[in-house]
């Protein structure tokens, strides 16, 4: 029997959960499905805050630390893996074209490239800032912040994390919490290391309520992040940010030099190169147009999902989360068995409203569940077991045990309640 060739483009969030789905469905006999990614691993991205700030005086943990977050895409029998970037899709001949010329052809294609890290073209940001985004940032950033904490000098340093969405204020709280562990455990001096949080809003957090954006921020200051909002990064030297303070939403001339030993970056992201090349049509903000079975809307048999898609005419534009990523990869999947077994295609379903929890350093989390605020360890626990959830629904039991063990175990290291 000639197998339908399913090409993947992104083996992350979207495109591995959809290549999983496929193969646990009633035609993983029918297809041959191909993962096309520059990245050997899917990465688990909730996770990388704890890769960042995990163990920092305990080099030995590196491995662990990134163990639990990077699922290696080569492991899975049934799905074929090709280590290239793509530049480009033929549609017509239905080609995947890769970074090094040659090409895949596919019968459908699913395309899940995700977004890269906006810097705004803010001068200094590329050379002397870390944006969190990939496994190798959250690394970096590490090594960083090891070094520095381990410095002879006795000044106190100062870490600026610029950007207050979940990312930024997730990283922030952690390092914190790791910090107040390490002084508890007389490992660093009290206070010689600072971490300020900015933004240009005027608190952190602007995707909840008032109420929940109250809490947070109490409990950002109860560990002591210093948090200078209404305040934007205007540029990042070798040893210094430039801040400029926003008022009534209009930011002044003057820009104020603050010393600083690094920067870390969570601005926001935008689209990858690649999917402005492609012809298909897109949303002003760059993301491609599909259908509501998430096709795009030239042609029936190349799926986007994940952050790269925008459903045309759709209520609301879907927030660029893992979850809407992992939402959509379920119809996807069933959507391209249904075009194999010639069944009529399901309809993704938007929702105005998305259950949300952020982590706030050490056994602490704040957010939404089933419609409810929730903040405290409760939210900590629930954050814990969506954690657990996504790897149950895409690796096989055993191995989705052992990383969520091996996971919180490994994390839990620098929590205290
Ligand atoms: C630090 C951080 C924390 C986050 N925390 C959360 C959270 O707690 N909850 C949540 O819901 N969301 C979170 N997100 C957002 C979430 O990671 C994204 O929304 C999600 O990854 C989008 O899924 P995707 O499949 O569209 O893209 P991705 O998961 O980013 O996967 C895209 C894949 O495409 C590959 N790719 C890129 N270009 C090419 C190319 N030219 N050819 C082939 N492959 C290519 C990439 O290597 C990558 O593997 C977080 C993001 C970050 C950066």
């Amino acid at each position: 029997m000639t197998q339908t060739r399913i090409v993947i483009v992104g083996g992350g969030f979207g495109g591995f959960s959809v290549a999983r789905r496929l193969l646990r469905s009633s035609i993983s006999n029918r297809i041959a499905v191909t993962i096309v990614d520059p990245s050997s691993a899917s990465v688990y991205t909730p996770w990388l805050y704890e890769v960042a700030s995990g163990g920092l005086l305990e080099d030995s943990l590196r491995a662990d630390l990134v163990r639990a977050t990077d699922i290696l895409l080569d492991q899975f029998s049934g799905i074929r893996f090709r280590k290239c970037a793509i530049q480009s899709v033929d549609p017509v001949v239905r080609n995947v074209i890769c970074a090094d010329g040659s090409a895949i052809p596919y019968d459908i294609c699913v395309f899940a490239v995700g977004s890269v890290s906006n810097n705004f073209g803010i001068p200094g940001v590329k050379q002397f800032a870390t944006d969190l985004k990939r496994t190798s940032d959250a690394l970096m950033i590490r090594t960083e912040l090891s070094n520095i904490i381990q410095s002879s000098s006795t000044k106190t340093k100062r870490i600026v994390i610029a950007g207050a969405g979940a990312s930024g204020t997730e990283f922030a709280a952690e390092l914190v919490a790791t910090i107040r562990a390490l002084e508890k455990r007389g490992a660093i001096a009290h206070r010689f290391v600072e971490v300020m949080l900015i933004d240009s809003a005027d608190t952190p957090l602007q995707m909840l309520s008032p109420f929940l954006r109250k809490k947070a921020q109490a409990r950002l200051r109860d560990l002591g992040v210093v948090l200078r909002m209404n305040t934007a990064l205007a540029n990042v030297a070798e040893h210094s940010v430039g801040l400029k303070r926003i008022v009534k939403g209009i930011p002044s001339e003057k820009i104020e030099t603050v010393s600083c030993d690094y920067c870390v970056t969570a601005l926001g992201v935008k689209m990858p190169e690649i999917v402005a090349l492609l012809l298909f049509e897109k949303h002003p903000k760059g993301r491609i147009l599909v259908d509501d079975a998430l096709r795009v809307l030239e042609y029936r048999d190349i799926f986007v999902l994940g952050d790269a898609a925008f459903v045309n005419n759709g209520k609301y534009p879907d927030p660029q989360t893992a979850q809407v990523a992992v939402e959509q990869s379920i119809v996807v999947a069933k959507n391209i068995v249904a075009m194999i077994t010639k069944r009529p295609v399901v309809l993704y379903r938007q929702r105005k409203a998305w259950d949300i929890l952020i982590a706030l350093g050490g056994k602490h989390a704040v957010g939404k569940a089933f419609g409810v605020p929730i903040w405290g360890y409760t939210a900590y626990i629930l954050r814990r077991l969506v954690d657990a959830r996504y790897f149950f629904s895409v690796l096989p039991l055993w191995s989705a045990c052992v990383r969520v063990v091996k996971g919180v175990a490994v994390y839990g290291k620098n929590e205290t309640p």
